[in-house]
């Protein structure tokens, strides 16, 4: 592992204190998230949630901004520790689930901060540390990108540091991985609809040009580099039948790669096979953008992290430093405002070596 370093003052009394606080919030906090589990709630529908973790935040002395920045299932958190003339320590609590639960496990994201930020300020107060921690209620994560909205109404704006974490299921440890660059799409194609059999010649086939920029997608993906990943699912209505030329059809498209720089010149790659397929076929485009997630840009200055977990909480090794993975955060657009980071932490799925034993097919 590369050296990192310790962050000055990081002493093991401070974390002695830091964990004393969290694990007295353990009883808590685990009702918590079993009713956000069993009340999983899709993006911007989290109301219950927002209610569980608001309500669970005010209960414990902080002052909450219920339905911030204008967004129906935000919140915003904040306490004051000292004079509030110091450091301005931010946390994350993710809210929504996927559409048949919380397969993300954002529901222990939602603890997690509010542990962490309970804890800081907790340790913070205890030693005479001025400053604020600010704890944000996070909604729509897997679809729309909600701490986008939340960074460009202000909610970052006064952090100095930001940080979050999101549990994986690949052993264990705390690892702190690379999340890569999202950028997706939609490309609506319109053409003009006539009877397939009595006079196609009318007709503008706007399905055509979906599937043929589809087609022109899986050509260009034999030529892109190794690390990039790019996608695309055909959408039309409910009105498609076989005997009408379809007038209308859409392709969602999705492209990953390790950083913004390198999603955006694929973007163009993939765009000129969508404009040749509306050319080809006569048909008009139009293109929406539905959401873009920047890579996580962690804080070298935050290095001390691993260094920490590592000696105090992960004597087998399994704390790695850095790799890149597939998997896509919002919250990636937070770390080129501010310094942050986004460490994972593992979840054995099944017990030590059960894993290979269950992958494995059953005549071998
Ligand atoms: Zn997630």
């Amino acid at each position: 592992m590369p050296a990192t370093h310790t962050p000055e003052g990081l002493t093991p009394e401070l974390l002695d204190q830091v964990e004393a606080a969290i694990v007295a919030l353990t009883p808590s906090l685990s009702e918590v998230q079993a009713d956000i589990h069993a009340h999983p709630e899709l993006a911007w529908q989290e109301h219950r949630t927002h209610d569980t973790t608001a309500g669970y935040m005010e209960k414990a002395g902080w002052k909450v901004a219920r339905h911030a920045y204008g967004l129906q299932t935000a919140w915003v958190a904040e306490k004051v520790i000292g004079d509030g003339k110091g450091r301005v320590v931010g946390f994350n609590s993710e809210l929504d689930a996927l559409p048949h639960g919380h397969a993300c496990g954002h529901n222990l994201i939602a603890i997690a901060g509010m542990a962490a930020a309970i804890g800081t300020a907790q340790v913070m107060e205890a030693n005479g540390v001025s400053g604020r921690v600010i704890l944000l209620g996070t909604p729509a994560e897997e679809a729309y990108g909600g701490k986008d909205f939340m960074l460009k109404r202000g909610a970052y704006d006064e952090m100095d540091v930001c940080l979050m974490t999101h549990p994986g299921i690949t052993g264990n440890g705390s690892w702190l991985p690379s999340m890569c660059c999202n950028a997706a799409f939609t490309i609506e194609y319109k053409g003009a609809s006539a009877h397939a059999g009595a006079m196609p010649s009318a007709g503008v086939n706007a399905l055509d040009a979906a599937v043929s920029g589809y087609t022109n997608v899986a050509l260009l993906r034999q030529q892109i580099p190794d690390t990039h990943r790019i996608y695309n699912v055909l959408k039309g209505s409910e009105g498609w039948t076989a005997n009408i030329i379809t007038s209308n059809a859409k392709v969602m498209c999705g492209i990953r790669a390790p950083t913004a720089r390198e999603v955006y010149k694929m973007i163009d790659r993939a765009l000129n096979c969508y404009k040749a397929a509306a050319l080809a076929t006569g048909c008009t485009y139009t293109i929406t953008k539905d959401a873009l997630y920047l890579d996580t840009q962690h804080s070298t200055e935050l290095d001390g992290y691993l260094e920490t977990v590592t000696k105090r909480w992960d004597d087998e090794g399994y704390t790695y430093r850095k790799f890149v993975t597939y998997g896509t955060t919002d919250f990636g657009n937070v770390t080129y405002k501010c310094p942050s980071l986004h460490p994972m932490f593992q979840l054995p799925d099944l017990p030590e070596g059960d894993f290979c034993r269950e992958s494995r097919p059953s005549w071998w």
